[in-house]
């Protein structure tokens, strides 16, 4: 029998990125002696979007003395040290590939940071394949970012699959368009009213790990 493809988003899906953020702005700007607006604003642009060209923004702004690439990988670093995977994540990652799965991860970002947050959480040696999107300038919920993914664990879109992750748009909605089945993790939110809804929703990725796990149980069940 064919392995079924699982991927799942990175930040705010396997590891709380917002959580890390928040702490790492505060400091960020006590660093720096950024008042509060400065906090507030380093945060907004690095939750949006994290490279090397925000922190030139920042630099800029804030007159900062050193120099992008010296900013950058600070932040690169002070990051991967500060996010976390749950442990239950962590072994039900294994617990996937034991049970047959090929596991992977799709991934906005730029290279250096999410390679060093999988790195530094033990993602990286519990998944068959990575694929982040500055790689090849294919960003989620484009088709290319799916189907690079796919080939990194060695499969195609083809044979199907699930994408889990936490944003309605580049998640739920790129993976419905290739033919992926989904798993929102909702974290208490409610689902966006004008977006189709996802497969599945669920708080946390330990329970879609749960999910994918009894579904391939069944599977097992039905056809033997
Ligand atoms: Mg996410």
């Amino acid at each position: 029998m064919q392995r079924p493809l699982v991927l799942f988003d990175l930040d705010n899906t396997l590891v709380d990125r917002r959580g890390a953020l928040d702490d790492w702005a505060a400091e960020f700007a006590s660093r720096h002696g950024l008042e509060d607006e400065g906090r507030a604003y380093v945060l907004g642009v690095l939750a949006e979007r994290a490279y090397p060209a925000t922190f030139d923004v920042i630099r800029t702004r804030y007159g900062l003395p050193m120099s992008t690439a010296e900013l950058w990988r600070v932040y690169c670093t002070d990051i991967a040290a500060l996010v976390s995977c749950p442990a239950e994540v962590l072994d039900g990652l294994v617990e996937l590939r034991a049970a047959g799965w090929r596991v992977g991860v799709a991934t906005n970002g730029a290279v250096d940071i999410q390679r060093a947050k999988l790195r530094a959480t033990g993602i990286a040696e519990r998944v068959d394949g990575v694929f982040v999107s500055e790689e090849a300038g294919a960003r989620k919920p484009q088709t290319r970012h799916f189907a690079m993914a796919a080939a990194r664990c060695g499969t195609v879109l083809g044979d199907g699959g699930w994408m889990v992750g936490d944003n309605p748009v580049n998640d739920i909605g790129g993976g419905r368009s290739v033919g992926l089945h989904t798993i929102w993790i909702g974290d208490d939110r409610s689902w966006p009213p004008d977006h189709p809804g996802p497969d599945h929703t669920v708080p946390r990725a330990r329970a879609a790990i749960d999910l994918l796990l009894l579904h391939a149980a069944d599977r097992t069940r039905t056809t033997t």
